[in-house]
C-alpha cells in the first residue's frame, strides 16, 4: 500500500510550555511518543489540550522546553517542515474544491508527480469509503463525510504523526461511534502515530493506547486506559475515569493502606495511595457500577454502606442508571441491574477495595490568582 506512514522511533516532548501574556496555558509537558502509538490528551475545557497540539504542529511557538524527533530538535521548524497531518473539529476543508482536489492539495504543494497524486488520492478515497462522492464539494456532504475527507487529506501525505483536535465533536452520537471505529482502523492499518485531543473520557479510553490527563495546563497522569481506570492518581483523574461519585469527607483513622472516612454521616472504609492522617479533608471516589443497591436496612458486613432515597430510575438497556439522594442532600449515582422505584429507601454498599480515598487538595494545585479565569 502506498499510503503508509513515514516513521520515527521516538518523539520527545521535554518540559514543553506555552504561556499567553504571562499566563501559563501549558507547563512542563513531558511525554515520549513511540512510533505507532495512539495517544489521547484528555481534560476539561481550557486545560491546555489544543495548546499542546498546536505546539507540536508548529502552529504555536513554545515559550519553554524542547521537542525532539529521534534526538533532533524540531520545535524551531515551521509546520510544513514537520509535515504532521492535522484533523480539526471544524474539518477546515476548502469549500470551493472537490473531495478529490481537497485530498490532492497537499501532494500538489509538495510537487508530487501527477500520476502518483492520482493513485494516492484514489487510494485515500477508497480507504475512507468516499468513492461515490469523489467529485462533490464539501458543502454537498454530511458532517461525517466531510470529516472523512479531512482524515483522508491528512493521511494521504504519509505523515509521521497525525494530530487530531476533537475531530468527532460536531457529529451526532451514532456517527461519533462509527467514526471512532474508523479512526482506530485507519490508525492500525496504516501504521500511523496519532495524538488525539478530546474531553470525552469514553472516546479516549476506547481509542488510545495511552492517555495523558491534563488539568490547568499540567499533566496529572500518563498511562494506559487500564492503569488510569484502576489506579487514578488523584480525584481529578478519577473524575475523568468514571468515578462519578466524589464525596467530601474527613479521615477518621488510617490502618495500613485502609482509611476510614467520615462521609455522609457514616463511616466508610476505602484504600488510599497517598499518605493521609486523621483529620485530613478527602474525596471518596466511587464508580456508579461499584455500588450495590438493596432495600434500606440490609446489613452488609464489612462493606461501606450509605442510606439514601431513590429519586430517578432511568432504563438503559441491560441496566438502570439510578440517582439517589443521601439524607444530607448529596446526590449519588448508581448503575444496577436491580429494579428499584423512585421514593424507595435503599442502602448502597460497596466493597472496600472499590472505594478510593484521595486528598481533597490536588498536588500542584494553583494559587487563587492562577485559577482566576481558568475553566475547571
Ligand atoms: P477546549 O477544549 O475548550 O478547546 P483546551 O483544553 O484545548 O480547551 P486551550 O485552548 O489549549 O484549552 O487553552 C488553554 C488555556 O490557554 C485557556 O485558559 C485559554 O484561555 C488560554 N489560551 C489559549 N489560546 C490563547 C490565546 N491565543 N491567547 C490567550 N490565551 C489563550
Amino acid at each position: 500500500m502506498s499510503i503508509h506512514a513515514t516513521s520515527f522511533e521516538t518523539l520527545e516532548l521535554e518540559n514543553v510550555a506555552r504561556s499567553f501574556g504571562g499566563q501559563n496555558a501549558l507547563r512542563d509537558l513531558n511525554l515520549s511518543i513511540r512510533s505507532g502509538e495512539f495517544i489521547a490528551l484528555l481534560g476539561p475545557s481550557g486545560c491546555g489540550k489544543s495548546t499542546a497540539l498546536n505546539c507540536l504542529a508548529g502552529l504555536l511557538p513554545l515559550t519553554g522546553g524542547r521537542i525532539l524527533m529521534d534526538g533532533k530538535q524540531i520545535d524551531q521548524l515551521p509546520p510544513e517542515k514537520r509535515g504532521f497531518g492535522m484533523v480539526f473539529q471544524n474539518y477546515a476543508l476548502f469549500p470551493h474544491l472537490s473531495v478529490e482536489k481537497n485530498i490532492a492539495f497537499g501532494l500538489e504543494m509538495r510537487n508530487v508527480p501527477k500520476a502518483e497524486i492520482k493513485q494516492r488520492v484514489a487510494e485515500a478515497i477508497e480507504l475512507v469509503q468516499l468513492g461515490p462522492h469523489a467529485s462533490k464539494l464539501p458543502g454537498q456532504m454530511s458532517g461525517g463525510q466531510q470529516q472523512r475527507v479531512a482524515i483522508a487529506r491528512a493521511v494521504v501525505l504519509r505523515p509521521p504523526l497525525v494530530l487530531m483536535d476533537e475531530p468527532l465533536s460536531n457529529l451526532d452520537a451514532k456517527l461519533r461511534l462509527e467514526m471512532r471505529t474508523e479512526i482506530r482502523r485507519l490508525h492500525q492499518s496504516l501504521g500511523l502515530t496519532t495524538l488525539y485531543v478530546t474531553h470525552d473520557q469514553e472516546e479516549a479510553l476506547s481509542l488510545a493506547d495511552r492517555l495523558v490527563v491534563l488539568r490547568l495546563g499540567e499533566v496529572q497522569q500518563v498511562g494506559t486506559p487500564r492503569e488510569l481506570h484502576e489506579h487514578p492518581v488523584n480525584w481529578h483523574v478519577a473524575d475523568f475515569m468514571g468515578y462519578r461519585n466524589l464525596l467530601e469527607g474527613v479521615v477518621e483513622r488510617v490502618h495500613g493502606g485502609a482509611v476510614t472516612v467520615s462521609v455522609l454521616g457514616t463511616a466508610v472504609t476505602g484504600s488510599a495511595k497517598d499518605l493521609l492522617r486523621a483529620g485530613d479533608a478527602v474525596k471518596v471516589g466511587l464508580r456508579p457500577e461499584d455500588f450495590d443497591i438493596a432495600p434500606a436496612g440490609t446489613v452488609a458486613d464489612g462493606l461501606a454502606s450509605i442510606t439514601a432515597t431513590v429519586e430517578v430510575v432511568e432504563y438503559q438497556g441491560r441496566e438502570f442508571a439510578v440517582e439517589a439522594r443521601a439524607d444530607d442532600g448529596q446526590a449519588l449515582h448508581v448503575r444496577t441491574s436491580r429494579h428499584v422505584e423512585p421514593g424507595q429507601r435503599v442502602t448502597l454498599t460497596a466493597s472496600h477495595d472499590r472505594v478510593l480515598v484521595f486528598p481533597a487538595e490536588l498536588a500542584g494545585a494553583r494559587t487563587a490568582e492562577e485559577l482566576e479565569g481558568a475553566v475547571l
